[in-house]
């Protein structure tokens, strides 16, 4: 067994595990392969192990993967997003995991419009407030969330945080907690344009914790991958 499979076994384990503590189906938690430290040939293996959902951060890495590889499995950019550099993704990554800012959102829909494309698109909410932490703010979500809800080309499929670095994985469960909350207010509003049924949150370090707290998409880089590089 090579070691990203030896990873992957016991991730999988992990993943039943925290399913099973709240009861919840292993099958709606999905994961992003965060391929970030690899090269070309490193996300190759990756896509050959039979993992589709790759998850690259910075334009200017993932752009010539992409072009190598573009053709297979499903791609995410997980990393914040300059406006000047939505043109590279659109048309490439089929789910943005840092919608952060209204500027950026219509840039989003201007080029996906041109290009006859719709992206999907998590709104990343900085739930623990640090400073260095892009996203919007839990106060401020249900206003972003509606407007651009009003945009064709973006397709809001839910909610997304980082949380902070910490010693103890168990200091991050209140923020996921709060995550969790954000969505179910935001389904309360049942506005008919906007459907947020998922959770991108968890990573390496904390993700067992982010699925006991809901999450549906975790993003996953050293523990599967670490060895690789
Ligand atoms: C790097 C990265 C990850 C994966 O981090 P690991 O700790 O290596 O699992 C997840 N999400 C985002 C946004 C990242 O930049």
């Amino acid at each position: 067994m090579n070691e990203l499979s030896y990873q992957w076994s016991l991730v999988r384990k992990k993943i039943e595990e925290a399913c099973n503590r709240v009861g919840r189906d292993p099958n709606e938690v999905r994961v992003v392969t965060v391929t970030k430290y690899l090269d070309v040939e490193g996300t190759k293996q990756v896509l050959d192990a039979g993992f589709d959902h790759i998850g690259e951060s910075r334009v200017q890495q993932a752009i010539p993967k992409w072009k190598e590889l573009g053709n297979r499995g499903v791609w995410h950019f997980i990393g914040h997003l300059q406006s000047n550099k939505v043109k590279e993704v659109i048309g490439r990554f089929q789910y943005l995991h840092s919608l952060d800012r209204f500027s950026l959102a219509k840039e989003i829909n201007r080029r996906a419009m041109q290009r006859n494309q719709t992206i999907r698109c998590f709104l990343q909410v900085n739930v623990s407030g640090e400073e260095s932490k892009f996203g919007i703010a839990p106060n401020e979500l249900t206003e972003f969330a509606l407007e651009v809800a009003q945009l064709p080309q973006i397709e809001i499929v839910g909610l997304m945080t980082m949380a902070p670095k910490v010693d103890r994985p168990e200091e991050v469960r209140p923020v996921f907690r709060e995550l969790k909350r954000c969505q179910q207010r935001l389904i309360k509003l049942e506005s008919p344009r906007l459907q947020v049924p998922h959770l991108s949150m968890g990573m390496s370090q904390d993700f067992d914790i982010a699925i006991e707290e809901g999450a549906t998409w975790i993003r996953l880089g050293s523990v599967l991958v670490g060895g690789m590089k």
